[in-house]
């Protein structure tokens, strides 16, 4: 029998890709729903392509909804779409904070969920991983490094989320971005078209800044931290220009696994839709006498400061990485069209983080409220720094 999936976020970078792998491994996968959010050409195509019975478009107006119902699928939201009771995984590859209703309703009806989408755990890692325990259902990292992790610990005794008995370190790689050989005080006039250039990993717009910021290590970190349940002060960066050791694990008798591959999203996804089987694939392999060399060295804090105030965020918790994450993404934002120069991000981030009044154990309410306020509060103020 084929699994049945649920994709949310099909037209995203991680979507497409999850499709190529379903349509690569035929007969294995089959595509109950689609959600995505604007692109109705794209989500058509798929529509006709993969024949999933339901079917979710953020924007979509009455011509869009009976062209879509047309093709054949009912129109349904994103919640509804996941409790379907023929669905075996939902994959939530959305973007910010759209994920979150539909992944609480994946994990109320205790669907395996993999998750590609950083923000829920950002904001409310807590809340997530405490409704998954006690539904008994499990999120599969489709993150990178958090699949390089995850593999490493598959087989381990006592290295189940909650149980450390067996990890002493996790070790997060950075790539370093766009512009790890530029100088500090030149990036203040790089444009989003170099930004946008990232040296190894292709990806979607947001995560690509993220990346030459390293904001997004920083939200790996905390990813990280409620994904496998291990302090804040057992989580490290280091510095891998060649993005092929995608993350590492350290043992307690001093054993390091680290899991190593091409960058090739594919990898990581078509492990979370196969798990627990390893599935075959034919796609370019990585020939390490050709690689040659792999460097590794410590990230510069001064050199990334908003991995600085990511770090902070985590360990300060409560409101504060939901505050971080809005900021950051209402920054990026700013400075893909043109608004604010790139060093303006981490100095909005900044700002708004220390205008926060945090609420510590936070329910998803003040959660939502954070976020909103942190938005309003980096637009405020983006034109007090811009000017
Ligand atoms: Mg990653």
């Amino acid at each position: 029998m084929a699994k049945q999936l649920v994709v949310l976020g099909s037209t995203g970078s991680i979507g497409r890709q999850t499709l190529e792998i379903v349509d690569y491994h035929k007969g294995r996968f089959s595509i109950l729903g689609l959600g995505a959010g604007a692109n109705f050409d794209l989500l058509s195509e798929q529509v006709r392509r993969f024949r999933p019975r339901l079917v979710y478009l953020s924007e979509a107006d009455e011509t869009r909804k009976s062209a879509l119902a047309a093709l054949g699928c009912k129109l349904e939201s994103m919640e509804e779409m996941v409790v379907h009771p023929e669905v075996d995984l939902v994959v939530v590859a959305t973007g910010g904070k759209a994920g979150l209703p539909p992944l609480f309703a994946a994990i109320r009806a205790h669907k395996t969920v993999a998750l590609a989408n950083k923000e829920p755990l950002v904001m409310a890692g807590h809340i997530v991983t405490d409704e998954a325990r006690r539904n008994g259902v499990e999120i599969l990292p489709v993150d990178s490094e958090h699949s390089a992790i995850w593999q490493c610990l598959r087989g381990e005794m006592g290295s189940v989320p909650g149980t450390l008995s067996t990890i002493s370190r996790l070790l997060l790689t950075a790539s370093g971005g766009a512009f790890r050989d530029r100088r500090p005080e030149d990036l203040a006039e790089v444009t989003p078209e170099e930004a946008l250039a990232h040296p190894t990993w292709l990806m979607g717009k947001k995560i690509t800044i993220d990346s030459a910021t390293l904001m997004n290590k920083g939200l790996e970190v905390i990813e990280a931290h409620w994904l496998f349940d291990v302090p804040y002060e057992r989580i490290e960066i280091v510095l891998h220009r060649e993005s092929i050791v995608h993350s590492l694990v350290e043992f307690v008798d001093g054993t390091v696994k680290a899991q190593l591959s091409l960058p090739d999203m594919r990898i990581p996804i078509q492990y979370a839709l196969g798990y627990p089987e390893r599935l075959p694939n034919d796609f370019p392999r990585l020939d390490l006498a050709r690689t040659g060399n792999l460097s590794f060295g410590p990230v510069d804090l001064d050199r990334y400061p908003c991995l600085r105030l990511a770090l902070e965020a985590a360990k300060r918790g409560g409101t504060f990485p939901a505050v971080l994450s809005a900021a950051d993404e209402e920054a990026v934002n700013l400075f893909l069209s043109g608004v604010i120069r790139f060093t303006d991000i981490a100095t909005l981030v900044e700002r708004v983080l220390s205008a926060h009044h945090a609420v510590v154990e936070p329910g998803l309410d003040s959660i939502l409220a954070a976020d909103q306020w942190a938005r309003e509060e980096c637009a405020r103020l983006a034109g007090i720094v811009h000017r």
